[in-house]
């Protein structure tokens, strides 16, 4: 290969997306993807909502379509892993004994579940949520209904597969370390609305709890003891505790780690023409000065887009407001912002009760992050418009103005 080549490492939606801006920006040059999965890239959204519902059909998944990849001379070296980086000599190593050399070279590894070491660990029915392969899993049984399901975390994750079990009729418990759902992410009080929201359509919750060991019989599930004694049934348990970043090849490399691997605003490493995107990279951001990496969607698309520019040379930086979505039952999340900013609870405008509200974290009374549910569409502005305004201007307002009604999103947005 020739020194301007590209490599891009991992075929996720980090990773289809720089390889997508690479010939969207007029890169000639070859490209190369090597991914781990077998699968064409995909997008993990629809997993745990609308594909594991049976609401959306494969149509939905993929980033591009398959042709695209041949269509634009991108070379897809599909369900390879690459085993090694040598930063100095500029070449990966492949888990098929091949070679690449590279002249800039993205990591987008993304995450993997994080696992507990639990007795039963191992049962058949005890599995983590990760690929479209879990997805398919998984609604096959959950479509059947009339199990009992154990999900254990009560993160985001989670909680939507709770809510895709729970709607197939399925019995669910699910087991949290917190005293709500989620309260790491938005607080007790949002945390007790998607609580009561799942109570309300039959889930049922052990909180604070965690699983002390998983039971079987003839190497199949049959139940989980929590740390409190409690047996509960289960012919399906998920461990949901969250993911830890790829950085293996990384660390091996001595690229530079620190929760994921430490780039700087254009998602530069600290190894020569190594970037690194999406879930795995923790990006100075312009906005707060600190390092923030992000396991969500959003995250992925743009940082995809910024390191493609950013090694072709252009002045790209990933700015963007940080947001994430998620859809539980009736409920359609938005969330912009930096929740390490937050100091204190959130105003809330509009009805809990009624699953239709904008919850607006501030800090000094600068907003830095919001969240809306349900918030009409036909709202202009929108409400996740209205909160990335807010955030990026960042001009003191009134916790009383957020909270009234009577006050239009419109009158809130800074003066242009
Ligand atoms: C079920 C589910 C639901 C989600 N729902 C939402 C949501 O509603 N909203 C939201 O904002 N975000 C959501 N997310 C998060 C979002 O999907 C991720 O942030 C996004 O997928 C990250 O993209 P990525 O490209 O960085 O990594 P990934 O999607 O993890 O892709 C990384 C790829 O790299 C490959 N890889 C890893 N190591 C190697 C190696 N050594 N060699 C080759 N290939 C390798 C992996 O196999 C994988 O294919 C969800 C995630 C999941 C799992």
């Amino acid at each position: 290969m020739a020194v301007e080549d590209i490599v891009i490492v991992g075929g996720g939606l980090a990773g289809a997306t720089a390889a997508k801006t690479l010939r969207a920006e007029g890169f000639t040059g070859r490209i190369v993807l090597v991914s781990a999965e077998a699968h064409h890239p995909y997008l993990r959204p629809p997993l745990s909502k609308e594909y594991l519902l049976g609401k959306a059909g494969e149509e939905a998944l993929p980033v591009v379509p398959a042709q695209w990849y041949g269509e634009n001379d991108v070379e897809l070296r599909l369900g390879v892993p690459v085993t090694g980086i040598d930063p100095a000599a500029r070449t990966v190593g492949l888990g098929d004994g091949g070679r690449l050399e590279y002249g800039s070279l993205l990591l987008a590894t993304g995450s993997s579940p994080r696992s507990i070491p639990l007795p039963g660990g191992g049962l058949e029915g005890v599995t983590t949520f990760r690929t479209v392969d879990d997805s398919r899993r998984l609604r096959a049984v959950l479509a059947e209904g009339g199990r009992n399901v154990v999900m254990i975390g009560s993160g985001w994750i989670g909680m939507e597969l709770a809510a895709a079990a729970s709607t197939y009729g399925n019995t669910v418990t699910l087991l949290g370390r917190g005293e709500v759902p989620l309260g790491a992410a938005i607080g007790p009080e949002l945390g007790g609305f998607f609580r009561s929201l799942h109570e309300a359509q039959g889930v049922r919750f052990r909180l604070p709890a965690s699983a002390a060991e998983i039971t079987g019989q003839s190497g199949r599930v049959t139940g989980v003891v929590t740390d409190s004694g409690e047996v509960l049934p289960a012919d399906l348990v998920v461990i949901a505790v969250g993911v830890a970043p790829g950085v293996s090849l990384a660390a091996a490399a001595g690229i530079g780690l620190k929760n994921g691997i430490l780039t700087d605003a254009s998602l530069r490493t600290d190894a020569p023409g190594v970037y690194a995107a999406g879930d795995v990279a923790n990006a100075l951001h312009p906005f707060t000065g600190e390092h923030h990496r992000s396991e969500h969607w959003s995250n992925a698309l743009n940082g995809g887009k910024v390191a493609a520019k950013a090694m072709l040379g252009q002045d790209a930086v990933l700015d963007t407001v940080p947001y994430f979505y998620t859809d539980q039952f009736d409920v359609s999340m938005e969330y912009s912002g930096f929740p390490t900013l937050i100091t204190g609870q959130p105003a809330i405008r509009g009805s809990l009760e009624g699953h239709e509200f904008i919850a607006f974290w501030q800090r000094e009374g600068r907003v830095v992050a919001g969240m809306s549910v349900n918030w009409p569409r036909s709202s202009r502005p929108g409400a996740q418009k209205t909160i990335k305004a807010l955030i990026s201007a960042r001009t003191p307002v009134g916790a009383e103005a957020l909270t009234d009604p009577a006050v239009p999103l419109a009158e809130l947005l800074p003066a242009p």
